[in-house]
């Protein structure tokens, strides 16, 4: 055995073990479960992947259930208040949503039948695994997800403002809400935010609502819900906090797939230490969810691991040695996509500042902007440069020749 060793089946490590071999660089997948099994786990996630992270898929070629019902060409955005702010925007790169229990193996079976090595290892390994597989490869890369390897990867305080959630979630797949290929984010002010997105699974094409709840606000008991009574309380959060998404709900029909369609908990946003160096003499590099966790308020934790997983594959092709050094500046590079990522995702846990309430507001009136606002997701260094910039939001609200808004392409 040699090549690079993967840990992690997520999307961070399958794109990664994709992309190496298409680079003719060989690689071993070790996950915690086989296809089947990650079929039958519980709802992971609820994810829309963006424009950039479809088009590295589509040049793995390794594109899945594009059907037109998951594509997202539409969004609308609602803020409650009297009166709401309320706009719809037209998203140029269509957002695409699918369960993970069948993107994942789906991913997972190009690469073994592309003649892709992997080892499922039943259970979540520990440092001292990583360090005996790590004798039989040139570098790990550890993408194992928020519940990864936490001992190699200390957290860096430096980069990492919360000690504790910000959000308290609850996700789950319903029928019942039918609102089309649209994108839906409400907010409620204090309480928190609800995403609608039209997701592909096991049932055809259904809602995936994320509820992103403010510690100790209203919102945050329907993560304590037992799952039968999910929808109710459900829907009637929804007729107070998100009356748009209400007006669509069928009250008959609207239910949970089944009990492992609904995943409630939180998430503590944390950037880890991206490289270690192993007993063995090797180095791990983390990847994804691994190296940072993001709140998913700004739905890029995927798109992120997707990038890097890209951005480590090209420097591993490029050749070694796979040391410290090597790791640090593949880190480095990284992280020219990761912090605008993560610094626009924690701004979106604190109150908005008044310029962006201000562009919010200008959307209204304005489809260039409710285009552009929209838009924003799709591209988080741009969203960032704009959104953490007071007097560039002045350009495009009080419209006198804004720099950044003319690299957009609505
Ligand atoms: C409710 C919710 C909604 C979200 N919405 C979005 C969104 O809209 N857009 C977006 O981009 N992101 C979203 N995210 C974030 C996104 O789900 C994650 O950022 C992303 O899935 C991380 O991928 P990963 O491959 O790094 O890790 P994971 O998906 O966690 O995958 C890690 C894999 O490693 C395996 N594993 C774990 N430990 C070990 C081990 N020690 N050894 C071997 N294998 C191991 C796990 O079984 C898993 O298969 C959302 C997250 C949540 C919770």
């Amino acid at each position: 055995m040699a090549g690079i060793g993967i840990v992690g089946a997520g999307i961070s490590g399958l794109t990664l073990a994709l992309r190496l071999q298409r680079l003719g660089v060989r690689s071993t997948l070790y996950c915690e479960d086989d296809a089947e099994g990650m079929r039958a786990a519980r709802l992971p996630n609820t994810v829309a992947r963006m424009g950039h992270t479809q088009a590295r898929e589509r040049e793995l070629g390794s594109e899945h259930y594009r059907d037109p019902g998951c594509l997202m060409r539409t969004a609308g955005l609602s803020i409650k208040g009297d009166p709401p702010i309320e706009f719809t925007a037209h998203v140029s790169e269509p957002f695409h949503a699918v369960d993970f229990r069948l993107l994942l193996p789906a991913l997972m079976d190009d690469y073994a039948a592309r003649g892709g090595e992997i080892h499922v290892a039943g259970t979540a390994p520990d440092a001292a695994q990583v360090d005996r597989w790590s004798r039989g490869h040139e570098l790990m890369v550890v993408a194992a997800g928020r519940r990864s390897v936490a001992e190699l990867f200390p957290r860096d305080p430096g980069r990492s403002p919360f000690d504790r959630p910000q959000r308290v979630l609850t996700a789950g797949l319903y029928h019942g809400l039918d609102l089309g290929p649209v994108f839906s984010y409400n907010i409620s002010g204090g309480a928190g935010e609800i995403f609608r997105v039209p997701m592909m699974t096991r049932a055809g094409v259904v809602s995936a609502v994320l509820v992103e709840a403010v510690p100790g606000g209203p919102l945050e008991p329907l993560s304590r819900t037992p799952w039968k009574e999910v929808p109710d309380t459900l829907l009637a959060l929804l007729r107070e906090h998100a009356p748009r998404l209400a007006e669509r709900v069928d009250p008959a029909a609207f239910e949970l797939l089944g009990p492992r369609d609904l995943l409630q908990g939180a998430v503590t946003p944390t950037v880890r230490e991206p490289v270690a160096e192993l007993p063995s003499g090797r180095i791990a590099l983390a990847v994804g969810d691994a190296w940072i966790t993001n709140d998913p308020i700004t739905g890029q934790g995927a798109n992120l691991g997707s990038a890097c997983a890209w951005v480590a594959a090209d420097a591993i092709a490029a050749g070694g040695p796979y040391d410290a050094a090597f790791g640090r500046a593949t880190a480095e590079r990284m992280w020219e996509a990761a912090a605008p990522v993560t610094d626009w995702t924690n701004s979106f846990l604190r109150p908005p500042p008044e310029h962006v309430i201000r562009l919010l507001v200008t959307a209204v009136t304005r489809q260039d902007v409710a285009d552009l606002v929209l838009s924003l997701f799709s591209d988080p260094p741009f969203a960032w440069a704009l959104l953490s910039d007071p007097d560039e939001v002045a350009r495009i609200v009080d419209g006198g020749g804004p720099r950044l808004y003319d690299r957009v392409n609505l």
